[in-house]
C-alpha cells in the first residue's frame, strides 16, 4: 500500500481521496478549505497543515484542482522539490493542454514521473469509485498510475503522451455539450409537434437519434431514468463547468486549426445560459434556456 498526498478535496477530490483510503492507502490530505480537510479526515485521511507537508513522505501525489493556473501554482510552489525523488505525480483536474504539458515537462526535468488523468463521471461517480480516467504520459508512468486510478474508477485508458488525457477529455465534453443541446432541441420540437415526450423518448432512445445525453441523462423531468431534470436541475454537472470545458475545447481548436462549429455554437449557448443566471444548474438545464425559462 502506498503513501499518497491528495491536494484538492472539493466536490470530486473528496470522494476520490475517500476511495483511496478504502483501498488501504495512507492518504495525507490538503485543501485551502479547512472544511474540506475536515471532511477528508472524517473519511480516514490524515490532515496536512500545508501542501508541502502533505507531499513530504508521498510515493504518489494526486491533485484535483479547479483550473490550469491552480495546477501550475501548486506543482511549482508545493510539489517540485518537496515530494521525494522519483515520486509519481497524477493530476486529475480538467485543465488546458498547454498547462498539462508544461507541468509534466517540468516534472520530468526534476526526475519525477507524471501523468495527466482527467475524469469523466461527475460527483456521484467520484464518490462511488466509478470514474473513467483518460491518461496522458509515458508508458512507464501510466503503468505505475493505473492500479491507483483503478481504485477510484471503472475504466483507466492510456490516451497517449503528456497532455493526451486533457485532449481526450475536452473532445469528449465538446461532444457531450453538443449532443445535450441537440437533445434538448429535439424534445422541445417534439412537444410543439404534439408528441407525447415519453413516447418520443421510447422511439428515439431505440432509434438513430440515441445518445448518452438522451438515454442516460434525459433533460426532460419524468422521462427516462432518474436524472438532474427530476431534481429541478440541481446537482449533477454544473453548466458553468460545461462552459469551462467548451472554452478549453474551442481554444484548443483555434490553436490546432480545427473547425468546430458545433462545439463553438454549444459554447455560445452555454455562455448565454450562464449569463441568464443558470450557471449553477445542471447542464441539462439547457432545455429551460431554449424554452425561454432560464433564470426563473
Ligand atoms: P471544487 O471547486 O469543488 O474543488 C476544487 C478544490 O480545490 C476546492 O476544495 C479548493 O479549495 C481546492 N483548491 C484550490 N486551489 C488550491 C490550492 N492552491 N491548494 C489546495 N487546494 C486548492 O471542484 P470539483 O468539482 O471538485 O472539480 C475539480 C476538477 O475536476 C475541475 O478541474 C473540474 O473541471 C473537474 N471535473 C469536475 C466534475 C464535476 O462534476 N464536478 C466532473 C469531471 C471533472
Amino acid at each position: 500500500m502506498a503513501t499518497i498526498a491528495f491536494i484538492g478535496l472539493g466536490n470530486m477530490g473528496g470522494g476520490m481521496a475517500a476511495n483511496l483510503v478504502k483501498a488501504g492507502h495512507a492518504v495525507h490530505a490538503f485543501d485551502l478549505s479547512a472544511d474540506a480537510v475536515a471532511r477528508a479526515q472524517d473519511a480516514g485521511c490524515t490532515p496536512a497543515a500545508t501542501a508541502r507537508d502533505a507531499v513530504a513522505q508521498a510515493d504518489i501525489v494526486v491533485t484535483m484542482l479547479p483550473a490550469g493556473r491552480h495546477v501550475r501554482a501548486v506543482y511549482e510552489a508545493d510539489v517540485f522539490g518537496a515530494a521525494p525523488d522519483g515520486a509519481l505525480l497524477i493530476d486529475c483536474s480538467t485543465i488546458d493542454g498547454a498547462s498539462a504539458i508544461a507541468v509534466a515537462s517540468a516534472a520530468t526535468d526534476r526526475g519525477y514521473r507524471m501523468v495527466d488523468a482527467p475524469v469523466s463521471g461527475g460527483i456521484a461517480a467520484a464518490n462511488a469509485g466509478t470514474l473513467t480516467f483518460m491518461v496522458g504520459g509515458a508508458a512507464d508512468a501510466f503503468a505505475a498510475a493505473e492500479p491507483l486510478l483503478a481504485a477510484m474508477g471503472k475504466a483507466v485508458i492510456h490516451a497517449g503522451a503528456a497532455g493526451a488525457g486533457q485532449a481526450a477529455k475536452i473532445c469528449n465534453n465538446m461532444l457531450l455539450g453538443a449532443t445535450m443541446v441537440a437533445t434538448c432541441e429535439a424534445f422541445l420540437l417534439a412537444e410543439k409537434l404534439g408528441l407525447d415526450l415519453a413516447t418520443f423518448y421510447a422511439i428515439s432512445s431505440q432509434a438513430s437519434g440515441q445518445s448518452w445525453s438522451m438515454t442516460s441523462y434525459c433533460p426532460v423531468p419524468g422521462v427516462g431514468p432518474e436524472t438532474p431534470a427530476d431534481r429541478g436541475y440541481e446537482g449533477g454537472f454544473a453548466s458553468a463547468l460545461m462552459l469551462k470545458d467548451l472554452k478549453l475545447a474551442i481554444e484548443a481548436a483555434q490553436g490546432a486549426d480545427a473547425s468546430v462549429p458545433m462545439g463553438a455554437t454549444a459554447g455560445a449557448l452555454y455562455q448565454a445560459l450562464a449569463n441568464a443566471g443558470d450557471g449553477g444548474r445542471d447542464f441539462s438545464a439547457m432545455i429551460r434556456f431554449l424554452d425561454g425559462k432560464a433564470g426563473r
